[in-house]
């Protein structure tokens, strides 16, 4: 067994982790970060038991190397950022942002498929930027296009979009173009016009209330995915209410909720006026109360409606059930839909009938017509 660490925090406080874990074996910084596979064949030991040959064949060069279940894949499509949030680092740690070339982006995405990948998802800092380093703003809808036509892949899924990059042709592929899937991770970050200001991000909330009204209006039943933080510094109670009153009008299907935590180095650690950490608490809990309802009550919305379901894996809360997601629902942090075991196998796209919710999850069974199944 060999343990070798990258990302973000290991480029940034890589002294730190070193003296921290000293049971790690490598730490990679992001511009080494394509060298995981060849560090980790060389800390593997060339002979001994079959486990450990086939564990290092693993990591032959190029491999790609799937933690997710077989069926699903994220795809990075792009990295760093060139915006200029006040409370983020991660400018200052992975860069300006550069896509990727849409030939590479399409040929690992050819090579997913050929290993039984069915579902797509895009990441990137900012997924809807792609192409705006190479001076291209339409590249996004271009790319999806392309994804859409290879074979084998069934959903593809756009997580972080960036409010400002939401363009007309892109809803249109989404509306028109049947594997993007009618889902929208939109992180939003607050509502309130100052606090916005302060986080230096460039929307009022009437920009985001109208924009919001146009994607449902052009992709109807689109679930939409949305973040926010709680106790920027110098947030007031009457700004926070702002962010509850727009959350509670707006009727978000997911929402990620983090308090705020001061990040080395950005302009934000600086402000001088930090939200108690009892008040950030208090507000989380009361935000959390209203967007919880809300997810819930559009769970039941669905029940009795007729939906395909990717089926993820078995079912660790109902021994009798396994584990899939509709499109709406992203992996690992949107709620599930549960299937009798009898009814799916893993990775098995199929039609359900939604019949019962119990809060953000749903339960499905076949529906009475003959079940479209691939
Ligand atoms: S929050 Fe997102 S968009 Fe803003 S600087 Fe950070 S990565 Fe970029």
């Amino acid at each position: 067994r060999a343990v070798v660490v990258t990302g973000c925090m290991a480029t940034s406080h890589r002294r730190l982790l070193e003296e921290r874990f000293p049971e790690v074996d490598a730490f990679l910084d992001l511009e080494s970060e394509a060298a995981v596979a060849e560090t980790l064949r060389r800390l593997l030991p060339r002979k001994g038991t079959g486990k450990r040959r086939a564990a290092r064949a693993r990591f032959a060069p190029g491999a790609r190397l799937l933690l997710t279940p077989p069926h699903t894949a994220y795809l990075r499509i792009a990295d760093g950022c060139s915006r200029a949030c006040s409370f983020c680092t991660i400018p200052r740690i992975r860069g300006p942002y550069r896509s990727r070339p849409m030939e590479e982006v399409i040929a690992e995405a050819e090579a997913l498929a050929a290993a039984g990948v069915k579902e797509l998802n895009l990441i990137a800092q900012d997924s809807t930027a792609y192409g705006l380093d190479l001076g291209n703003r339409g590249l996004l809808p271009e790319l999806l296009g392309q994804l859409a036509s290879i074979g084998g892949i069934r959903w593809i899924r756009i997580l972080y979009a960036y409010p400002t990059e939401v363009t007309a042709e892109l809803l249109e592929v989404m509306a028109c173009e049947e594997k993007v899937l009618p889902y929208l991770d939109l992180p939003l970050q607050h509502a309130s016009p100052a606090v916005l200001k302060a986080m230096r991000r460039p929307h009022r909330p009437e920009h985001l209330e109208g924009l919001i009204k146009r994607v449902r209006g052009v992709v109807p039943g689109i679930s939409l995915r949305t973040a926010f933080i709680i106790g920027f510094p110098g947030e007031s109670e009457a700004e926070f209410k702002q962010l509850l009153d727009f959350c509670s009008a707006m009727e978000f299907d997911h929402v990620g909720l983090f308090t705020y935590s001061p990040e080395e180095g950005t302009d934000a650690a600086r402000l001088p006026t930090p939200v108690p950490a009892e008040v950030q608490q208090e507000r989380y809990s009361r935000l959390a109360e209203t967007v919880q309802s809300i997810s819930a009550h559009k769970a039941a919305g669905r029940v009795g409606s007729t939906t395909d379901v990717l089926v993820d894996a078995p079912s660790d809360v109902f021994p009798d059930f396994q584990r899939g997601r509709h499109p709406g629902q992203a992996p690992d942090i949107d709620g599930v839909v549960y299937v009798p075991r009898t009814m799916a196998s893993l990775g098995q796209i199929l039609s359900c009938r939604l019949t019962a919710s119990q809060g953000y999850d749903l339960f499905a069974e076949k529906p009475e017509a003959s079940p479209r199944c691939s």
